[in-house]
Formats: C-alpha cells, structure tokens, sequence
C-alpha cells in the first residue's frame, strides 16, 4: 500500500498532524485498536493553553517549577509561543469546552499552575477532542483509516525510514509505504500492572526505535498520578482527575487528616501519598471532595461522579480510596523542534516523543498541548519537504518468515529492558510475563 505519509496512532497528536498535513497529500493513519481507544479519549482535567504574550512567563515558569528546571528552555519556550494559535484552532474546530453565561471560555486551575488557563469539557475533556478532530478527519479523502492493525516494525532502507509493518486480526502482514512516517503511539501504560493508561499501549514506538538505532532520551522518567480509584481487581486504574483537587477537593489520612498541600506538583503529591501509605500499613489514603456543592460536582465532575456511583461511591457524601498508579511517560524518542527523529524521513509526536518540555514531572494538561504544537510542527515540515522527495522513492525487500506473536513479544520485552536497566525499583510494577 503506497502513500505520502503513515501515520502511526490516533490519538490527539496523529489525528491534528493529519489534518494539518496538505489535502493533496496521501496519508494511512493506523491505530491498534478501535479509532477511540486511545489516551487521548480518557484526558480528564483539561488542555493547557497560553492566555495571551503577557501570560508567557508564568506559563514558562510554572512548567519549569514542576519539572525541577530539568527542561529544555528552548521547548519551553516554543510552546509558550505556539500554544495561543493552536488551541484557537481547536476551538474553531467546534470543541465543547466549557463557557460562562456570557459565552466565553472557562478556564481551570490544576497542579502548579499559578493562574487558571485551562481549557476543559466537564471532566472528558479528551473524549470531546477526540471527537471533534474525529469528525474533521473523516471528512477528508485524502486520509485513509487503519483500525486494528497492529504495528510491528520500520521498513528502513539505505538510512531512510520508508515505511512500517503492520498486521490485521486475521494475522495478514500488511506493508505501508510511505515518503514520510510520524510515530504518534502514545505512552507505555500498557507494560505496567497498574496504569490509568489503555491496555493497548506498550511503547511501540520506543522498541521500533531500538530496533532501528533512533535515539531515545530519559526512559526512565515516568510519572505516577497521585489520585486514581484504589480498585485492585481493575485492569485499568481509573483515574480521579487533578482538576478536582484544583477545585478544592482534599487529600486525607483513614483518620481524615490532611496530610500534604494538594497542588504541589505530582511528583511531590505522589510522594507523600506513598510515605503516608507506608507510615499507616493502608494500600490507599482518601480523596475528600465532600465540602464541595454536591450540584457542583455533579454537574463539573459528571463522568467521574457517574463512574464512582458505579463502584459505591458518591463523590458527594464519601471519602473516595485513591493511590498513585503509572500514568504518563516524560521520556521517549528524541525528535528536534520539528519533530525530527535522527533517522531520515522519521518523525515522532505525542507522548511519545521526547521533546523536553516536561522535565522530570509533567505539569498538569501539558501533554494534549505538546500533542498539537508538535502535531502541527511535524506537519508543516512535511508539507514543506515532501515536494522535493516525490518521486525518489524505491521499495525494499521484507522478509517473508514473519512470526507475529515473536515480534509483538519482543517488542515488549525490548522496552521493558530498556526501562529495567535505569529504573530497576520498577521491577514489581512492569507486565514482565
Ligand atoms: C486517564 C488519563 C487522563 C489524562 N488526562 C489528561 C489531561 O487532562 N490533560 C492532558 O494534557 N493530558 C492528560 N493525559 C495524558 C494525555 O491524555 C496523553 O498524554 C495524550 O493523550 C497522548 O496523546 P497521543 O496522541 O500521543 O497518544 P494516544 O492518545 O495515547 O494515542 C496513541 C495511539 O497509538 C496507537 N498505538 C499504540 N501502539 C500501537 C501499535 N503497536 N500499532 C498500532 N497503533 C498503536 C493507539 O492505538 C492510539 O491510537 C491523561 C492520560 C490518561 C491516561
């Protein structure tokens, strides 16, 4: 199957590179799963935005605070630049977010921000995204949907990444060719016995860069989410937004004593909750949001609020168990300020992506934000490059023996020895069979 450009996911940083990527141009977009099994579609709290030049700094600041100045400045920076049009865009495409009464965008507060400049919708705010660019992306001839195709591997010919391998659910080897490949594959919640992160997601993008020597920086930078539902039988944890926090939502111990100020970064938050687990022999600590207006947080917290009434709990009247679980993923492939990889005609977004911004902790709402700067980025730089590739390209020999479940299995391991060899404190928590 011949096209300009495969792009590898379907969350929000595959999606948007897609439509920004010229209309003339053939592209395949390829998810695992079904289209909204993605992180994307769970993003809770809100995406981030930039209100305004005069608000640059403080968003600069608070995102270097949260990373412990671990950051690249330069990556910082751009997004503090670049935030403003590209959310503008999104909004323009229709996204629901929150209004007042007199039309204009409400904005929250999460974690570390110093002001409020979060967008959101309700607490689904991925969902309503996901949607909207969803429907955008349908509408467009030129992008042709691959559901359930599971990627396996890079067609990389003479230096030149020119493709990638890929299976159905009848076990069919499928071969994309492209000008141009972005990996979008999202994080590695899926290798971690507990994440609030979709099962599907094994850091696919992190073995097909060890495989084809792409460099890849600071694997061992994983975040743990202070608040999801203590559930030990769930597969997936599901996660008790920082919004909810942000709005007053309390932090306590089985006594009902709070026990650490509840917007300090995640990493901090996290920290205590698991000291004061340790300090208390209890597998959990509670959230309280019972001093907030029950219409409120019925209204505000709906998708939350319905899901904890499910498991027995109102969000309203109970102390709600929560603890950290794996949640998102600070390292990844090492792409430029275009989302280059150092491969030839490789590029990488997303969660992914290891671009710098986040440092050693992610500041809250960052991640859909660096999805769609760099969503937009690698785009442009296709629209700008591709012209000058047409008609080079050549096709490559693949080898004809392919056992998949080998493939898929070692994919996975590669991962989980690369995380192993810097964070081997994580051996009890990773999928290792
Ligand atoms: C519960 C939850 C709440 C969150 N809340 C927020 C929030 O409020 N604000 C915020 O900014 N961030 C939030 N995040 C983080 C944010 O949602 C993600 O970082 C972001 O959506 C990542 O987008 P992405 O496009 O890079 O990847 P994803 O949206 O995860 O998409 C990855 C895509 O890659 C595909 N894929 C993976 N492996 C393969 C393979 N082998 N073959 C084919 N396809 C594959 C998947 O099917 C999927 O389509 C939250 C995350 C979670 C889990």
């Amino acid at each position: 199957m011949n096209y300009d450009v495969i792009i590898c996911g379907t969350g929000i940083a595959g999606i948007y590179t897609a439509l920004n990527i010229n209309s003339d141009l053939r592209i395949a977009i390829i998810t695992n799963d079904k289209l909204e099994n993605c992180n994307t579609y769970l993003a809770q709290g809100g995406i981030t935005t930039v209100r305004g030049k005069e608000d640059r700094e403080s968003f600069i600041k608070d995102t270097l605070y949260a990373g412990g100045n671990e950051n690249n400045l330069e990556t910082v920076k751009l997004i503090a630049k670049e935030a403003e049009k590209n959310i503008k865009k999104l909004v323009s495409m229709g996204v629901p977010f929150n209004r007042g009464d007199d039309g204009n965008i409400l904005y929250t507060k999460e974690a570390a921000h110093s002001k409020r400049r979060i967008l959101y919708s309700n607490d689904q705010t991925g969902k309503y995204i996901f949607l909207t660019l969803v429907e955008k992306m349908k509408k467009r001839k030129n992008i042709t949907i691959y559901s359930k195709v599971e990627i396996l591997d890079l067609i990389v010919s003479e230096g030149n990444s020119c493709g990638v391998l890929g299976c159905n659910k009848n076990k069919d080897i499928l071969k994309f060719w492209g000008k141009k490949v972005v990996l979008a594959t999202g994080g590695i919640g899926g290798l971690f016995k507990n994440s609030t992160n979709r099962r599907n997601l094994k850091g696919i993008g992190i073995a097909l860069s060890k495989k084809n020597m792409v460099e890849i920086s600071n694997i061992g930078a994983i975040q743990f989410h202070p608040t999801a539902f203590y559930d030990p039988q769930s597969e997936r944890r599901f996660l008790i937004s920082e919004s909810l926090r942000g709005e007053g939502a309390e932090l306590k111990d089985l006594e009902g004593n709070r026990f650490v100020d509840e917007l300090l970064p995640r990493d901090v938050v996290a920290a205590s909750i698991e000291a004061k687990k340790k300090e208390i022999g209890s597998p959990y600590v509670y959230l309280d949001a019972t001093k907030l207006k029950g219409d409120f947080l019925r209204v505000r917290f709906k998708g939350i609020y319905e899901n904890l009434l499910e498991k027995g709990y109102d969000l309203t009247k109970d102390m709600i168990p929560v603890t950290t679980s794996q949640h998102y993923f600070m390292g990844g492939i090492t792409v430029d300020m275009d989302g280059k990889t150092n491969l030839n005609n490789l590029y990488a977004c997303g969660e992914v992506a290891f671009t710098g911004l986040h440092g050693k902790n992610r500041l809250a709402s960052n991640s859909l934000l660096e999805g769609l700067v760099f969503g937009n980025r690698v785009a442009n730089d296709i629209n700008k490059e591709i012209w000058s590739k047409r008609g080079k390209d050549k096709q490559v020999e693949v080898e004809k023996n392919i056992n998949i479940e080998k493939i898929k299995e070692s994919n996975k391991r590669l991962v989980i020895d690369e995380i192993l060899k810097v964070r081997e404190d994580l051996k009890d928590e990773l999928s290792i069979n």
